[in-house]
């Protein structure tokens, strides 16, 4: 290459990082990495879209906080609306729980129901939950009792936010079974991901868990499931491109990854649909879904 056209070239590069950050000045929230700045945010092509305050406080809860060893569920990650399921019919329509006290998030449930809904149209009908919240001191207790080996310390489960449970079969074991099946084939579509697949065990450092259910949301389960990447992947994989366009169940969404020191702005389109989640890892990922 002649030097005139990498000093042009060079040129170019610093011109567009000087005037990315001219932009974004100093409390805007930045999205992560260098990754698709060619991308024009939804934002940008609709006039600018509207600004949104994020906290650190953010950053801890939401569906898609990473919660494993390495980062504990805080405070925040604890769903507000974990309920006793036995004491709500309509949330275990369809469905059998191996232990009457058991809990989650009433909204998680009530997606967990449609999608045994789902699977009951398909012929599938014995699913029962063999496991829901747990908080810190049934984690102690289990942890004590089962060790290392069958259970993680508490605060370090995701089983202490609300947004996991473990599916049985009233037939027997879930790996070999059509409720085990039809999972792996469609939780995605409902939000769902199996947590611990057996492929990525290096990932996620625990051991092939064919009955433990992590919630998402969409249209995070069908892009990781399309890409076929683990949470820690996934988590990983947004950072790194700061924004992603897709497409899912006919609607499309646009997300984005902001880092949040303490405090930061977005832009998202004026007109969008959006949800706020933190990534346990100091970031919010904003998923806004577009018109
Ligand atoms: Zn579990």
């Amino acid at each position: 290459m002649k030097k005139w056209v990498v000093l042009l070239l060079l040129a170019v590069l610093i011109g567009n990082s000087y005037i990315q950050r001219e932009q974004e000045g100093e409390s805007a929230g930045r999205a992560y990495g260098e990754g698709d700045r060619s991308t024009i945010t939804a934002a940008e092509a609709n006039g600018g879209g509207r600004a949104i305050e994020l906290t650190e406080a953010q950053t801890y809860g939401g569906s898609l906080i990473l919660v494993n060893a390495a980062h504990p569920v805080r405070e925040e990650g604890v769903l507000p609306d974990i309920v006793a399921l036995a004491a709500h019919p309509e949330l275990i329509e369809g469905y059998g729980l191996l232990e009457a006290d058991t809990r989650l998030s009433a909204g998680v449930a009530e997606r967990f129901r449609d999608m045994v809904d789902a699977a009951a149209e398909d012929g599938v009908t014995h699913f029962r939950i063999s496991s829901g919240y747990r908080d810190e001191a049934e984690q102690r207790r289990m942890y004590e009792e089962k060790g290392a080996e069958y259970a993680l310390p508490p605060g370090r489960s995701e089983h202490n936010t609300g947004l996991s449970l473990d599916v049985g079969s009233t037939l027997g074991e879930m790996g070999g079974l059509p409720e085990g099946q039809w999972l792996i084939r469609h939780a995605a579509e409902h939000g769902f991901i199996l947590r611990y697949p057996k492929d990525k065990t290096e990932v996620t450092g625990i051991q092939y868990e064919p009955w433990h259910f992590r919630y998402v949301g969409l249209p995070h389960s069908l892009i990781m499931e399309e890409n076929d990447l683990a949470l820690e992947e996934y988590s990983a994989f947004l950072r790194k491109k700061g924004i992603i366009q897709s497409e899912a169940n006919g609607e499309r969404y646009e997300i984005q990854a902001v880092d949040v020191p303490g405090h930061a702005t977005a832009r998202v389109p004026a007109d969008a649909e959006v949800e706020l989640s933190g990534d346990n890892q100091g970031g919010v990922v904003i998923t806004s879904r577009l018109q």
